[in-house]
């Protein structure tokens, strides 16, 4: 008998955990992967309701509440235009595991997945607990993932390509050129695209789009949640929209994995969706001027930094030593490599994060840059 599952050996805990341990109490923290906005007050109703009403006290269907599903499907329709079956839905405990669903019931053992790098830490993690092959692939200079590269890598093994747009950790968006192209590859190659759309609300530049919205075949799995967009990390509700029998394969895997997202996220989910989307957009404008606050700070410290577009991360390109010396003069940041080879000589800064703490973060990390220059 074996002791562990060797698909589960190199799965190494994120590195970002590691920084925040490093950290001391009073440290800024500029390492936080979640927005610092309360979740809205009517979605935080839609669960009290439910649990008051005695409605979210028992499972749900596997693939969540019709209600639900249908308001996820309402949203596809007013963003992108698409008509989306309500039952061609699957709600998830967060986009995590509309990321581990789509992985399992797609890959086949050795078969390779690729994914950008640095890229958010779960591809590689994931990859190799449905025991397929991590294939990460460079970005360009401007931290968006180039589809010729995508298409360069793809061999007889490959079972799918991972896009991220808006991408954490480099806050870059994908141009709707890039996005038509990677649906062409999905479509010609037979691939398949899972794109991993979490941040889709949260665009300052330019506009989101899905590659579901051009793709010609039912090669793309598009993932998101309303982590980011509400502000809801903690209530652990995503989502998986796909082709009907791509549906039906993943809810093997969530019906004995899962059963079903928990009752309370849903009924919130639900809320949040059908319910005013001022508090979002007020969100993605604090972030925005956030990202121009940080944005100029870096760049008066000497940094080099593409300019993100969306999500709320800054990227920058940082001296040897960088990391260390910011976080020892009490701002944490993560250092690039935590996100994968290519990560190393950057850092990625969260500004989800209050204005005040910015700014005193930012002439921190002026004078740690002087310091190590
Ligand atoms: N995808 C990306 C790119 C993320 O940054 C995150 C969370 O940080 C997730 C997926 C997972 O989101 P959730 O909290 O909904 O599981």
């Amino acid at each position: 008998m074996t002791e562990f599952a060797k698909r589960v050996e190199d799965v190494s805990i994120s590195g970002i955990r590691e920084v925040f341990e490093a950290a001391d109490e009073d440290a800024i923290n500029l390492g936080l992967g979640q927005p610092d906005f309360p979740t809205p007050a009517h979605a935080r109703r839609g669960a009290i309701e439910a649990i008051e009403s005695g409605r979210a006290d028992a499972y749900t269907s596997n693939k969540g509440t019709p209600q639900l599903r249908e308001a996820i499907a309402a949203k596809y329709d007013r963003d992108y235009g698409l008509e989306i079956d309500p039952g061609d839905v699957i709600a998830t405990s967060g986009g995590s595991e509309a990321l581990h669903l789509a992985l399992e019931a797609h890959v086949d053992p050795g078969e390779e997945v690729i994914f950008p790098d640095p890229g958010f830490v779960s591809y590689d993690a994931l990859t190799r607990i449905a025991d397929g092959t991590p294939k990460p692939v460079g970005l360009r200079e401007d931290l968006t993932l180039d589809p010729a590269t995508v298409e360069e890598a793809i061999t007889d093994d490959t079972a799918a390509f991972i896009v991220n747009s808006p991408a954490n950790p480099t806050g870059a968006v994908q141009s709707e050129a890039d996005v038509r192209e990677f649906a062409r590859i999905a479509d010609e190659h037979d691939v398949l695209c899972i794109s991993d759309e979490v941040y889709e609300h949260i665009v300052f530049d330019g506009e989101h789009h899905t590659p579901m919205e051009f793709a010609e075949t039912d090669n793309v799995i598009a993932i998101s949640a309303c982590s980011k967009t509400y502000s809801m990390t903690g209530w652990r509700l995503g989502w998986v929209v796909a082709s009907n029998r791509r549906i039906e394969r993943m809810l093997r895997v969530h019906q004995y994995g899962q059963a079903c997202a928990s009752a309370p996220a849903q009924f919130a989910a639900e809320a949040a969706l059908t319910g005013p989307q001022e508090p979002v957009e007020e969100m993605v404008e604090t972030f925005e001027r956030r990202r121009d606050l940080v944005l100029d700070g870096l760049e008066d410290a000497g940094l080099e930094v593409p300019t993100p577009q969306g999500a709320f991360y800054a990227m920058p390109k940082v001296p040897d030593g960088w990391c260390e010396e910011v976080l020892d003069r009490g701002v944490v940041v993560v250092p690039g490599d935590a996100f994968g080879e290519n990560g190393a000589g950057y850092a990625r800064l969260s500004y989800a994060t209050g204005t005040e703490d910015l700014k005193e973060a930012l002439e921190i990390i002026d004078d740690a840059t002087r310091a190590v220059r």
